[in-house]
């Protein structure tokens, strides 16, 4: 693996070591409970009970499209993707990862993670996330892991910094460096919240959202040449991934790649007939 120094030391992963610590501690002290459903588990040594790990059993390991990470096929995937992939042009990475679609129990983890702070949550979700990327040739050409930054005014009214925990523990578990290049330049109302949106509406919300960070040594001087992969939780319709890549790009990246926890399930996806249950997604 590729796990090249940034050139910033302002640039290295920054752990939350007492956060880490009061996880670790706390798991110590308290009982083994399931992440997503909160039943016990006698034996301990599992994240998720043996009902929950039967429903990620369901969803989870599913081929997708390597460009889009909708649910697809594999007769229907070649190597420019899925049939929409191949006759639309808003992906502009290189590649994505993802640990599943947006079900329950995925989002289930997710959901808790966003709206409920359940932040260890994020250790669950990036162990998935780890796993699809070591399936990614790609993985090993990443210097680097970019999070999509949340804005100040997002932060306040949410308990964490979702997308930053889950790139943490991610750079964590793969040894790449965390590199927080990219800031919201705008404020804009969650792609989420637009129960019904056309691809227009969704890409014109997060337009121009997102700049290179102003901090010194995570501008351009840290992206330029590198391969990087964006980091975030869902992707519904790839504009915010579309927008963060293109800051990273107009920096002077060399490859962007991205990697997310779960894919919104649209009409067509081989999922959606598998389940037609929505994942709750409060307001
Ligand atoms: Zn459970
Ligand atoms: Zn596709």
């Amino acid at each position: 693996m590729n796990a090249a120094e940034p050139s910033s030391a302002a640039a290295l992963p920054r752990p939350s070591g007492i956060r880490r610590l009061a996880l670790a501690v706390s798991d110590a002290v308290l009982p083994q409970t399931c992440a997503v459903c909160g039943t016990w588990i006698p034996s301990g040594g599992s994240r998720a009970c043996d009902g929950c790990l039967a429903s990620f059993e369901a969803i989870l390991w599913r081929s997708y499209c390597h460009r889009c990470a909708r649910t697809i096929r594999p007769e229907s995937l070649d190597h420019r993707g899925c049939f929409r992939c191949r006759n639309e042009r808003i992906w502009n990475i290189a590649g994505i990862a993802r640990a599943g679609p947006y079900m329950h129990p995925l989002s289930t983890l997710i959901v808790g993670l966003k709206y409920g702070g359940r932040e260890r949550n994020a250790a669950y979700l990036a162990e998935l996330m780890a796993e699809a990327l070591c399936g990614r040739s790609w993985l090993a050409d990443v210097e680097a892991l970019v999070p999509v930054p949340m804005h100040w005014r997002r932060r306040m009214q949410r308990s964490c910094n979702h997308a930053l925990l889950l790139t943490q523990e991610l750079a964590r578990r793969l040894e790449i460096p965390l590199l927080r290049g990219i800031r919201r330049a705008r404020y804009a109302p969650s792609q989420m919240r637009f129960e019904v949106a056309s691809k227009a509406k969704l890409f014109e919300n997060v337009k121009g959202c997102f700049a290179l960070s102003r901090l010194a040594g995570l501008g351009w001087r840290s992206v330029r040449g590198r391969t990087v992969c964006i980091v975030d939780n869902i992707v519904r319709s790839g504009a915010t991934i579309h927008e963060v890549s293109k800051v990273l790009r107009k920096a002077g990246a060399k490859r962007i790649y991205a990697a997310i926890a779960a894919r919104t399930v649209v009409p067509g996806d081989m999922q959606a007939k598998i389940d037609a249950v929505p994942a709750d997604v409060p307001p």
